[in-house]
């Protein structure tokens, strides 16, 4: 069956959706966008998602036509349009239509739309582990653009992933302009060390990520030790364990970054927190 999605209020099958050439999100990547899993239909952690949707669109002076009730609806609405049990949404608002040239001004109404479908990140064999570059390309420092802002422009991001491509690699690691490890292509970065979970904060230039607040609290309320510092290559290097988290990720554990191998992969710690993570997912959607 073919998916549905829903665009400006009305589900349309995706084939027969579509947005003008005009579309600054196209023209410029001016926009914002999230990405949403949902367990047995049921969207994991929508609201936050929502809050940092509006949050980065208010960042852009993007107004949205929608409230978060109307998209939480939406949200519903294209799951149930839709015959997956499991699977990945993804929401983007743009500026809109507009005239050539970049003045936002001349976008009349943003446009908004939700797909859906299943989403695999990397090939099936991941999780006993994936295998990282460390990227040429650098996130931006947040003087330039602030990495909390999650718009269209996910060029750097992109180049990076290329290089991991090349490379023959899964992902690539970014760092941030001083060197430091700021996150993966797509996903924020864990490590373990003497058993504290360490994972570096957005201000070293990576995503607020959801799914890495809901690891961090998910290990406090287990006892673990959970430190949000930056992280040096050589931290990395000589971590117990690496992680990746993220909407798309989930959890996946990390086998070796740029021919280094990890100490234990998948290690104690991932295994526990992934079982962890996988409990509070079937709770919640059995709420
Ligand atoms: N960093 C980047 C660059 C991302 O695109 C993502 C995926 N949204 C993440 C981190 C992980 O964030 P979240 O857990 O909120 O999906």
């Amino acid at each position: 069956m073919e998916r549905q999605c829903w665009i400006n209020q009305a589900i349309k099958p995706v084939s027969q959706a579509g947005v003008a050439l005009t579309d600054h999100g196209l023209l410029y990547g001016d926009g914002v966008f999230e990405g949403v899993r949902f367990y047995h239909r049921v969207s994991f952690l929508l609201t936050e998602h929502l809050e940092r949707l509006f949050q980065s669109a208010k960042a852009i002076c993007l107004e949205l036509p929608y409230s978060m009730d109307d998209l939480h609806q939406a949200c519903r609405d294209v799951i149930a349009q839709n015959d997956l049990m499991d699977g990945y949404l993804r929401l983007v608002v743009t500026r809109g239509s507009g005239a050539l040239g970049l003045d936002p001004k001349r976008c009349e109404t943003p446009t908004v739309f939700i797909l859906c479908d299943e989403l695999k990140m990397v090939r099936d064999s991941a999780q006993s582990g994936l295998k990282l570059i460390v990227a040429a390309t650098r996130r931006m420092p947040l003087d330039v653009f602030d990495s909390q802002i999650k718009t269209l422009n996910y060029m750097n991001n992109i180049l990076a992933k290329i290089e991991a491509n090349q490379a023959g690699a899964d992902d690539a690691l970014l760092l941030n302009t001083q060197g430091r490890v700021a996150e993966a292509s797509a996903a924020n970065v864990f490590v373990v060390k003497n058993g504290a979970l360490i994972s570096p904060p957005s201000s070293e230039c990576a995503l607020n990520g959801i799914t890495r607040r809901f690891i961090l609290e998910l290990a406090a309320s287990l006892g673990i030790e959970c430190v949000e510092r930056p992280l040096s290559l050589y931290d990395v290097y000589h971590a117990d364990e690496v992680f990746l988290s993220g909407s798309g990720a989930e959890m996946l554990p990390v086998a070796d970054i740029g021919g280094r191998r990890m100490t234990a992969c998948p290690g104690p710690m991932f295994k526990r927190l992934k079982q962890a993570f996988d409990e509070r997912v079937q709770a919640l959607s059995e709420a």
